[in-house]
């Protein structure tokens, strides 16, 4: 399914245009979102996210139009924010527990099913009895990872999650991430262009609130 923005607009109270007339289409994979500090990338995460709303313009993945649909735009996101992780002092494993009991699996055998499978994707299984709230930066961003895999999204964003990484957390976050994206939609944003060069087979560079660039990212590579 694709996800189609078309002609999103968002200024906000002081001001500054964040999205202007940004339109883009995204298919199965995994896209990057390429662009310096401020160029509107958390605005277009969150607005996708229904965080925000925009001035105008709409946003559809397949036939549901995620701006109005709460119920369906529930079953198809998973969002991960830029800033996550402030955890109470229990293991990964007993809150991945509580959250798939948030979210209606209410069987315990599908739940340590789910569970497990998530710990293994995010590679957290060895460190699944450890608490969260001692997890590294890295640890924390899988964990955000794990979190939202549990009700199976078929749309995935994650804004900036390399931010603050150091090298080896941030490979082994883009290693999870590659694996999702085999299988799902996956968007993430961020200003690391070797993020995109490792990752993405499409991109979009973005900057002052305009979608200067989309395209493959064998295209793309001459404009990075
Ligand atoms: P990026 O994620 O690419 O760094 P943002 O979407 O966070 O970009 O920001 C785009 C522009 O909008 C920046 O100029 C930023 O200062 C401004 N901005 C972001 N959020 C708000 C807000 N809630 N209120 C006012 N201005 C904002
Ligand atoms: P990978 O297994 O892909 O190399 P990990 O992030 O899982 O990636 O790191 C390897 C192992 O190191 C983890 O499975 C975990 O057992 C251990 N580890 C890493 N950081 C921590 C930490 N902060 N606390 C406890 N164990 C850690």
């Amino acid at each position: 399914m694709n996800l189609t923005i078309s002609n999103l607009n968002k200024t906000y109270n002081n001001g500054v245009k964040a999205l202007d007339s940004v339109n883009l289409t995204i298919g199965p994979g995994m896209f990057g979102l390429l662009g310096p500090n401020g160029a509107g990338k958390s605005s277009l995460m969150r607005t996708i996210a229904t965080l925000q709303t925009p001035d105008s313009g709409e946003i559809t993945f397949g036939d549901i139009n995620l701006l109005t649909d709460k119920n369906a735009l529930r079953r198809v996101l998973g969002y991960l924010p830029q800033e996550f992780g402030v955890y109470p002092n229990l293991s990964a494993e007993e809150l991945l527990h509580y959250f798939a009991n948030l979210k209606g699996i209410t069987s315990k055998a599908d739940r340590q099913k789910i569970v497990a499978e998530v710990l293994q994707i995010t590679n957290l299984y060895d460190v699944r009895k450890k608490s969260v709230s001692g997890y590294s930066g890295g640890m924390k961003q899988r964990f955000g990872i794990a979190q939202m895999l549990l009700n199976n999204p078929k749309l995935i964003i994650v804004d900036e999650p390399t931010a603050g990484l150091d090298p080896a957390e941030r490979h082994r976050f883009l290693n999870v991430l590659r694996e999702i994206g085999a299988q799902h939609t996956v968007i993430f944003s961020t200003h690391i262009v070797d993020d995109v060069r490792e990752l993405c087979h499409e991109l979009a560079i973005m900057n002052g609130g305009r979608v200067l660039f989309r395209g493959s990212a064998q295209e793309g590579e001459s404009k990075l």
